[in-house]
């Protein structure tokens, strides 16, 4: 018996967000599930996980309040989350303004979204609108990462882009992991000015199951204890990265056993038991150092959630 992970967000107005919020609390505590779930006045942001056997409640549930939701699976073996948040955000992917949805980027299914990497001419762009982290262990053929940091950055780099590239026949197209950082950012950048602005529907999960891993290059980085997944199940996928400390190639994550760091970083295994789970020889010496367990798939070390002292911070 294992889990589902399943990643899902909704976009609608919901009227009486803390009422939302006990409903879905008292529903979920019935259930073998775990996750980070975010509401507000503007919709949800789910990622969770799901025993097999309560699956089909939740999903029965799910659909009679929001029909029509497309949510995202994988299956995995454990709980993909350690406990179970539902709780109110101000914003739900980190933007700090609200935004008139209708006004973004035209969905493009991930068959469309193929063919346009294959048919792309010199006045197309393939932005990455995830941090650099996500980007580093995975992205799609012929993406540069984009310099900017957070989300107040973003604008200001639109507008340097405006400078290159003729916003009128320049066309952009967005991803992310699973489609909601896309819908915000695809409007600011027509607001800008960019008149064909496309964003991949269901992000790179969706992508992932349903081409697999054509033209994408490396695994996929995900907020929850899996940290870094093939796009496919099906399919392995090259390894991209490399390790911090010596350059092999790794794509696993860890964060410093120096507590008073917890920078998330690439090393091989070799290395994080020669580092003691380090990041560099000043935080061996640090005087809050976690004992390093040596384990072939570390976890997140949530004490400092590190999603969320690396998300954008809004000011
Ligand atoms: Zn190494
Ligand atoms: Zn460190």
């Amino acid at each position: 018996m294992g889990y589902f992970v399943l990643a899902f967000y909704i976009l609608q107005e919901i009227e009486e967000p803390y009422r939302e919020i006990k409903r879905w609390k008292r529903f979920l505590e019935s259930l073998d599930a775990m996750g980070r779930i975010y509401l507000n006045e503007g919709g949800i942001n789910a990622q969770m996980s799901v025993s097999e056997g309560d699956s089909e409640s939740f999903y029965d549930w799910l659909f009679e309040s929001y029909p029509g939701t497309d949510v995202k699976v994988h299956y995995y073996k454990e709980h993909a989350f350690p406990k179970m948040t539902v709780k109110y955000r101000e914003q739900l992917a980190a933007m700090d303004r609200p935004f008139d949805l209708s006004m973004g980027g035209e969905h493009i299914s991930s068959e469309k979204w193929a063919k346009m990497i294959e048919e792309r001419d010199e006045d197309t762009i393939i932005l990455d609108v995830r941090n650099d982290y996500e980007w580093e262990v995975g992205h799609f053929e012929g993406t540069e990462k984009p310099e900017f940091n957070t989300f107040r950055e973003f604008p200001k780099y639109i507008e340097e882009l405006k400078e290159k590239r003729d916003p009128k026949r320049t066309k952009v197209m967005m991803y992310c992991t699973g489609g909601i950082r896309c819908e915000l950012y695809s409007c600011l950048v027509k607001e800008q000015g960019f008149e064909k602005v496309y964003q991949l529907d269901g992000g790179i999960i969706k992508y992932g199951q349903e081409e697999g891993n054509k033209h994408w290059k490396g695994n996929l980085f995900v907020f929850d204890d899996r940290l870094v997944v093939p796009i496919n199940d099906d399919e392995e996928n090259e390894v991209i990265s490399q390790c911090h400390h010596c350059q092999t190639k790794t794509d696993t994550y860890y964060n410093c056993a120096n507590m008073d760091c917890n920078k998330l970083f690439l090393s091989c295994l070799c290395c994080a038991e020669k580092m003691k789970g380090c990041c560099s020889n000043e935080c061996i010496e640090a005087p809050r150092r976690r004992p390093f367990e040596v384990t072939k798939t570390p976890k997140p070390f949530r004490k400092l959630p590190f999603e969320e002292k690396a998300a954008f911070k809004p000011r």
